[in-house]
């Protein structure tokens, strides 16, 4: 895509200057902060918020812009607002239990002011504020940018689907039949297909839900903002999402949806995102290539925070154990694996690798060995899978996982569930080997081979959005266009181009 030119010389004319609002979670300011790489690239100005505890995650973004000679991107860097529910010192996702998710979400809105200020300060300069790019999560940034007379545009880090059903939970507020039956279904006749899940599939923040409670009214004020922005953005692709994106989604609210994805940066322009990794890229492909065969070893993590139980634990061991399959298991750095377990594999030449840490996971999806991934299901990780042609073995567990799981077996025909019982219910382990036999166990005949032949297809069709002239190519630069054609201030007047 061509940089946006100005009619004037360069010096005259600033490039116009986007405020991006990433919500404090791995899972968000991941795929945003690729988003912003692009829009970066392809000449827009940015300033990135970030908190004390979340600044670093913005390096590699600071980095490659400035390296690249585009220098676009600066930090700014905000103390975290305190607020009653939360407690002192929590201030991102990844340092406090899901309980806190909702607290999290109204305490973040406390920088609405700050930001506010920081703009208006800004507003006859040069530097003013062209539009407001925010995080779904961050739903307080749309009637600030209504307030300030700019765009505002709503990022989704879920899927189109996830969001439809998230967004319309929040809209309609429904409760279940039975108060006291977790299986009991709820249906969603908004949304193309009229989908129904189980009561214990549905987002734990929407769960938690109370009316006439004053966090719980703030998430979802939260979530019914993002329906007044002028335009959401997803990390999906038109192929992928095809009969969410089709339909306008209009009785939600969505107006208008962007698919701009996948975004997520080659292996070797993914460097330490999210974080330092406990092992190198280069020291895990190393350890891959000893593989002569393609899609022969599992990949698997469940996320950025999720932590698995025990017994879950323990039943994916024991039927890695059982299968003999070669694996890396992206732990985290405190995962409950059984004891004995990480030595025992350390010590069989070839069998797996347990990450304690973070894991460079996209590079980790794009080696050849690599062939299925046992996945929870968070949407960056669905996308990886797809940009990379790996299979999924879907084992999701709250959040927008079902949904994203449900599209991916039942829809996509790209992955085999491993299991449906979430954090409720823990699948036996002959049964958890069985799948992973089917899928890529010797002894299994890897009778799975249709699953990972649509998984291949849709990377194709991953890459051609994101070529030149594909969907997602247009979508975003439809999306450069929209921000860049706001009115700028140059030596006092306003032009556009
Ligand atoms: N991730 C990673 N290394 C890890 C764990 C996670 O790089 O050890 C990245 C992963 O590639 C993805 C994100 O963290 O981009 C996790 O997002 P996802 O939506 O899959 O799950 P969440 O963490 O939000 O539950």
């Amino acid at each position: 895509m061509a940089a946006i030119r100005s009619r004037r010389s360069s010096n005259a004319l600033m490039a116009p200057h986007v405020l991006v609002v990433p919500y404090p979670a791995q899972g968000h300011m991941i795929p945003l902060l690729d988003l912003a790489g692009h829009l970066a690239s392809r000449g827009l100005r940015l300033t990135v918020v970030a908190t004390p505890a979340t600044a670093a995650l913005l390096a590699p973004l600071l980095t490659a812009q400035s390296s690249n000679g585009t220098g676009k991107v600066s930090a700014l860097v905000l103390p975290f607002p305190s607020h009653p529910a939360l407690p002192a010192g929590v201030e991102s996702a990844r340092d406090s239990p899901p309980t806190l998710f909702a607290a999290l979400i109204v305490a973040f809105a406390g920088l609405r002011g700050p930001l506010g200020s920081w703009a208006r300060e800004r507003s006859d300069t040069p530097d003013r504020v062209a539009a407001i790019l925010a995080d779904h999560s961050c739903g307080w940034a749309q009637p600030l940018a209504a307030e300030l007379g700019i765009p505002g545009i709503v990022f989704s880090p879920s899927g189109v689907y996830g969001s439809a059903v998230l967004h319309s939970l929040f809209r309609r507020a429904p409760r279940r039949d039975d108060e006291t039956d977790d299986e009991s279904l709820v249906g969603f006749p908004d949304l193309p297909g009229s989908p129904a899940f189980p009561w214990r599939q549905l987002s734990l923040l929407y769960r938690t839900y109370k009316e006439g409670d004053d966090v719980s009214e703030g998430v979802r004020r939260n979530f019914l903002w993002n329906l007044e922005g002028s335009a959401f953005v997803s990390n999906t692709f038109r192929r992928l999402e095809e009969r969410y994106l089709r339909a306008p989604l209009a009785d939600l609210g969505l107006r208008r949806v962007l698919a701009v994805g996948p975004v997520a940066p080659e292996p070797d322009g993914a460097g330490e995102r999210g974080g330092e990794t406990a092992v190198s890229a280069a020291e895990l492909c190393a350890w891959l290539d000893r593989f002569p065969e393609d899609g022969s070893v599992v990949y698997i993590s469940f996320g950025s925070m999720a932590v698995l139980q025990p017994p879950h634990a323990a039943a994916l061991a024991a039927a890695l154990e059982r299968t003999g399959v070669s694996f890396v298991w992206a732990a985290g750095p405190t995962a409950p694996l059984p004891d004995g377990f990480e030595a025992r594999m350390a010590s069989a030449a070839d069998r797996g690798i347990v990450i304690r840490g973070w894991a460079p996971q996209v590079a980790a999806l794009r080696h050849r060995a690599v062939g299925w991934f046992v996945t929870h299901c968070g949407w960056n990780s669905v996308l990886e899978a797809v940009a990379a042609g790996v299979a999924m073995l879907t084992w999701p567990m709250t959040a927008d996982q079902f949904v994203n799981a449900r599209l991916l077996v039942d829809e996509l025909g790209a992955a085999v569930p491993v299991s449906w019982g979430g954090l409720k219910a823990t699948p036996d382990a002959d049964d958890v080997a069985r799948v992973l036999d089917a899928a890529i166990g010797v002894s299994g005949g890897r009778r799975r081979g249709d699953v990972a032949a649509r998984a291949k297809e849709l990377a194709a069709e991953a890459a051609a959005a994101v070529g030149e002239g594909g969907d997602s190519w247009r979508e975003l630069e439809e999306l450069v266009r929209e921000l860049a054609s706001q009115p700028r201030t140059i030596a006092g007047s306003d032009i556009s181009i």
